[in-house]
């Protein structure tokens, strides 16, 4: 058996939409590190963000 691996795997943290080969933001939790990712939507319109592994939110 093979371990799952969804690396490839790059959602938009605040719709969930998938934004692989979007022009999306991309940066750091700043509380535990996770990469996070953001659509340009969402970040026109500051939508905030949950960290996936923490649970921090930010703007
Ligand atoms: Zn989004
Ligand atoms: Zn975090």
């Amino acid at each position: 058996m093979s371990q799952s691996d969804s690396s490839e795997t790059r959602q938009c943290v605040s719709c969930g939409i998938n934004i692989a080969g979007t022009n999306a933001a991309r940066f750091n939790c700043p509380d535990c590190g996770q990469l996070i990712f953001r659509c340009a939507t969402c970040r026109k319109q500051s939508n905030l963000y949950e960290c996936s592994s923490c649970g921090f939110m930010g703007p």
